[in-house]
This record gives C-alpha cells, sequence and structure tokens, in this order.
C-alpha cells in the first residue's frame, strides 16, 4: 500500500484549479491506485488530487460499493435540496451543516478512458459536488456564511495550537 500525505487548509494547491487530464496513462493508474489507499488510510469517503497535491481533474469516492475514478468530471445536471454535515480530510476534525442539491449528475471518464454518468442522490451527490469544488480550487470554507466562517477559522487555529484532530468517517 502507498499512501500520500493529505494537504491541509492553507496549502495554496487547495486553492487552484486543477487542469484536464489528457492521457490516461499507466503513470495515472498508479496514481489513482496510492489515491485509494490514501482515502481508505484516512479515513475518507472521498478524495480529490489537490487534495495529495497533483493538481488534475481527478477524484475518487467509496459510498460503499467498491472505489471509484472519475476524471474530467463536468456537473450536468441538480435537482432539490439537502443538508448534510460535511467534512473534508484538508479540514480535519471539522464538519459543518451544509445545504446543496440533492440529486447531482457527472459525465466524466473512467480509468479506462469510457464515458461514464453518475447520478448520485444524497450521499453520493454530496460526494460528486464536494470533489468538484476541490478540482476548482473551492474549499468548505468558501461554502459557510460570514459568521460561521469564523468560527470554524477560530476552531482551526484552537486546533493547530493544541494539536488535537480527530478526522470523521464523513470527510470528503
Ligand atoms: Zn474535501
Amino acid at each position: 500500500m502507498s499512501t500520500f500525505p493529505i494537504r491541509v487548509f492553507g496549502d495554496p494547491v487547495l486553492k487552484q484549479r486543477a487542469r484536464e487530464i489528457s492521457d490516461i496513462d499507466g503513470a495515472l493508474v498508479r496514481l489513482v491506485s496510492s489515491m485509494i489507499d490514501t482515502m481508505y488510510d484516512a479515513p475518507g469517503t472521498g478524495l480529490a488530487a489537490p487534495q495529495i497535491g497533483v493538481q488534475k481533474r481527478l477524484f475518487v469516492y467509496d459510498v460503499g460499493e467498491g472505489p471509484v475514478t472519475v476524471i474530467n468530471p463536468e456537473l450536468i445536471e441538480q435537482s432539490g435540496e439537502w443538508t448534510y454535515d460535511e467534512g473534508c480530510l484538508s479540514i480535519p476534525g471539522l464538519s459543518f451543516d451544509i445545504v446543496r442539491s440533492k440529486v447531482n449528475t457527472v459525465k466524466a471518464l473512467n480509468l479506462e478512458g469510457e464515458e461514464v454518468v453518475i447520478e448520485g442522490d444524497e450521499l453520493l451527490g454530496r460526494v460528486l459536488l464536494h470533489e468538484l469544488d476541490h478540482l476548482d480550487g473551492v474549499l468548505l470554507f468558501d461554502r459557510l456564511e460570514a459568521d460561521d466562517r469564523k468560527r470554524a477559522m477560530r476552531m482551526l487555529r484552537e486546533q493547530q495550537l493544541t494539536g488535537t484532530t480527530a478526522r470523521t468517517s464523513h470527510s470528503l
């Protein structure tokens, strides 16, 4: 098993837009394999390439049916509304009730280079939106209201001072 260290809030790589992938080659397959190891090791439900410092439009997730690889995703449909206590591996120990669309559909490539359409309801829908955000340099904090964001920053600073972090299993 090979894992990567997970980049945390404050790392500039998390604020940049990742680039489209043009070649699905052996190096990419190895990268995906290590990303999946990293996700399970964390543990998390999803992991985007920028979270390990790689600026590629790629993420992996497992909502209980095995690992799935998503390359160059595009959001093609979204509907409804759903509140979820959302956490992020790059913001360890914190989670926030965030409202986003409930059913979300993404068009992407799989690891074989075939076009796939993934429709996600509730948790899977949330994973898709959260990881898409990572590819665009958007973090959970950017989805919070100003007051909540201030409170979250304070909690994060306290946590960094005391060195306590607890990851939750719904970290994306
Ligand atoms: Zn995240």
